[in-house]
C-alpha cells in the first residue's frame, strides 16, 4: 500500500528525492522540512508543503515515512528523532560516521519497531549489475582481482562536503556507495585486510580521493579508487580472472568480457621496444581470445522504495540491511585509521 512520506533536508538530494517521490507508485510526498527558509520557501514554490518546524513535521500523524536528505552530520540525531515520532525511516548514505553511531540508530529501530535503512541507489547502476553477474557466471574463472573506479577532474563540490564536522570528503561521499558495491559483487567472501590512503591535493581538511585496497578470503583483492583531480579517466570497473577479464571503460558503455580458449598457445609475436623484446607481455589476438560484449541491464530505481514499502508491511526484508550497513561503514572506520597510521588494518566482514 503507498505510504506518505516527507522529506528532511530539501538541497540536491531532497529535490531528487521529492521529484523521484512524484513519479513513485509507493510513495506519496506530504511535505519538507528545511532549516534554510530559503529551501521551504522553493519547496512550497513548487507545489510541495514545507512544513514551519521539524516538530510540526514529526508530530504529523499522515507521515508513516521519512527521508532524511540532510549532510551527514545530522543524520542520526534526525533518525533517531523520527523513529521515536513512530516514524520509519530512510536515510542518505553515508548513513552516518561511525560504527557506534550506527548502533544506536540500529538500536533505535529496534526499540522502536520502525524500519530503518539507508538509500544505497547505486545497486541499481547498471555498471555495478553487470559486474555482479560477471562474477556469478563464473566466465572468467577464478576471479582474483576487480577495480572500481570513480574519476573526475572538478575538485569536491563547494559546500559542507569541503569540511569534516559535517561529514565532507569523498570517502563518504563516493567511497560509500563503490565499497558497498565491491561487498555487493564479492558477496561470497570475507574481507581480511584493508589499506587506504587519501589524497589532499585540493583540501587539506578532508580527502578528495582515495585509494582502498581490499583483501578477501582466496586470494581475491580489490581495489576501490576515487579522484576528483583525474583528467583522464582510467576504466569504471575492471575484473580479472584465471581464464579471462573484463572491463566497463566508461559509464553507460557495456562491459567487453575476453576470455582465452587456448593458454598455452606458442604463436607469439613479441613486442619491440628501444630496450629490448618482450613475449611474456605480447598481448593476444584472436588464436587464443574470444570476447563478448554485455549490455548493462535495464535497473528501475523505483524498486528501493518499493523494497521499503513492502518491508514496513512486513510482505519482504530490506535490501539494505542493517548488518549491510554495519559493514559498509566499519570497512571506512578501518578505511580512515589505515590513512592515519600507514598500516594495513585487519578486519573481518562479509555482507
Ligand atoms: P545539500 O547541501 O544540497 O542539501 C542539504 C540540505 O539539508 C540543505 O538545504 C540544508 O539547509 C539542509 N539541512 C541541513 N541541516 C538540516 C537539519 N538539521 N534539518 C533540516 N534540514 C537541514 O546536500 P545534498 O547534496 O542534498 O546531500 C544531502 C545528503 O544526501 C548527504 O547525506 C549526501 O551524502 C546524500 N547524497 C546522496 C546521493 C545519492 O546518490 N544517494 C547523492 C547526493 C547526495
Amino acid at each position: 500500500m503507498k505510504k506518505n512520506a516527507a522529506i528532511i533536508g530539501f538541497g540536491g538530494m531532497g529535490g531528487w528525492h521529492a521529484n523521484f517521490m512524484r513519479h513513485s507508485d509507493v510513495i506519496n510526498l506530504v511535505g519538507v522540512y528545511d532549516i534554510k527558509p530559503e529551501r521551504n520557501a522553493a519547496a512550497e514554490e513548487q507545489g510541495i508543503r514545507a512544513y514551519a518546524s521539524l516538530e510540526e513535521l514529526l508530530a504529523d500523524p499522515a507521515v508513516e515515512l521519512v527521508t532524511i536528505a540532510t549532510p551527514n552530520d545530522v543524520h542520526k540525531e534526525l533518525a533517531i528523532r523520527a523513529m521515536e515520532a513512530g516514524k520509519h525511516v530512510v536515510c542518505e548514505k553515508p548513513v552516518t560516521m561511525t560504527s557506534a553511531d550506527l548502533q544506536d540508530m540500529i538500536d533505535a529501530s529496534n526499540r522502536c519497531g520502525r524500519i530503518f535503512t539507508v538509500h544505497q541507489n547505486r545497486r541499481w547502476d547498471g555498471e555495478f549489475l553487470v559486474m555482479r553477474d560477471v562474477y556469478r557466471s563464473g566466465d572468467l574463472g577464478p576471479i582474483h582481482h576487480i577495480e572500481s573506479r570513480c574519476h573526475g577532474s572538478r575538485g569536491i563540490p563547494g559546500d559542507w562536503r569541503q569540511e569534516p564536522e559535517y561529514g565532507g570528503g569523498m570517502v563518504f561521499d563516493w567511497g560509500i556507495h563503490l565499497i558497498d558495491q565491491i561487498m555487493g559483487i564479492v558477496h561470497d567472501r570475507t574481507l581480511r585486510r584493508v589499506w587506504c590512503h587519501c589524497d589532499h591535493i585540493t583540501n587539506e581538511l578532508v580527502d578528495d580521493g582515495f585509494k582502498l585496497e581490499m583483501f578477501f578470503d582466496g586470494d581475491l583483492t580489490a581495489l576501490v579508487e576515487v579522484g576528483t583531480s583525474n583528467f583522464i579517466n582510467m576504466p569504471r570497473f575492471y575484473m580479472t580472472g584465471r581464464d579471462g577479464s573484463a572491463i566497463i571503460p566508461e559509464w553507460g558503455q557495456p562491459c567487453r568480457e575476453v576470455w582465452c580458449f587456448n593458454y598455452n598457445e606458442k604463436d607469439v609475436v613479441p613486442v619491440r621496444t628501444a630496450a629490448g623484446i618482450t613475449k611474456t607481455m605480447a598481448p593476444r589476438d584472436e588464436k587464443s581470445l574470444s570476447e563478448k560484449f554485455i549490455e548493462q541491464p535495464h535497473a528501475d530505481v523505483h524498486d528501493y522504495y518499493r523494497n521499503v514499502v513492502r518491508a514496513i508491511d512486513g510482505e519482504e526484508e530490506q535490501l539494505v540491511t542493517h548488518h549491510q550497513m554495519m559493514v559498509d561503514i566499519k570497512i571506512i572506520e578501518a578505511a580512515f585509521e589505515s590513512d592515519r597510521t600507514g598500516l594495513p588494518v585487519d578486519v573481518e566482514l562479509k555482507f
